[in-house]
């Protein structure tokens, strides 16, 4: 059985990479590791970040490993929080207050002027150490409001077009289908059994 080393200590990250590959392969995390290495994520984009993890890890296990690191791009406010989405206002701050704050701080925007996506990026590294990054898109726009009880994050207020409503206000299984996640992750899957010969299909 193959192993793969996921630089997260998210387990339903984890849990996400794990039913993409298949169970043909088992899944180790930073939580495997007798201790977490700290990664200081310095990069000035998504795939950088990806990519200075996925790093980290590889250098430590030598096998192959992958990252994602995500966030939310607002046009009206130069791409914020984007790369620092987790981090906007304070790790601890709550999403109801980070999401009021991007609706007031846009409040005067119309229609076009609130685009925003969901951006992931994933990186791969390869045992060998070639290294392949991903981009994955969710192309919407700021809501007027929150609205919506599922997900996470800024979810409640991202208007998805295709679903006429916020990613918070349909079911799970929708939204990750329809995911930036799940679009970077279906990439790198065409990569990895090309590569592996691994068939989950
Ligand atoms: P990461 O775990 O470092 O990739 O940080 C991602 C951050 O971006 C999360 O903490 C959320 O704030 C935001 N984010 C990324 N993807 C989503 C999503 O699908 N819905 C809502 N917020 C998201």
């Amino acid at each position: 059985m193959k192993t793969v080393w996921i630089a997260t200590g998210n387990a339903h990250k984890a849990e996400e990479f794990g039913q993409m590959l298949g169970k043909d392969v088992q899944i180790r995390t930073l939580k495997d590791l007798e201790k977490e290495p700290e990664i200081v994520e310095d990069g000035k984009t998504f795939e950088e970040n990806a990519l200075i993890k996925a790093r980290a890890l590889h250098k430590l296990v030598k096998a192959s490993v992958f990252s994602d690191d995500s966030g939310l791009e607002v046009d009206a406010l130069n791409g914020a929080p984007g790369i620092y989405s987790a981090r906007f206002m304070g790790e601890d701050t709550s999403y109801d207050i980070k999401n009021q704050a991007i609706l007031d701080e846009i409040a005067d925007k119309k229609g076009d002027e609130r685009s925003a996506r969901f951006v992931c990026a994933i990186a791969w590294i390869e045992e060998d150490g070639t290294e392949h990054v991903y981009r994955g898109v969710m192309e919407g726009r700021i809501h007027d409001r929150i609205e919506g009880e599922h997900g996470f994050g800024y979810d409640p207020i991202f208007y998805y077009p295709p679903f006429g409503t916020t990613s918070a206000n349909v079911a799970p299984e929708k939204k990750n289908a329809a995911s930036h996640r799940h679009n970077a992750l279906e990439q790198m899957m065409k990569d990895w059994k090309k590569k592996s010969g691994a068939n989950n299909d």
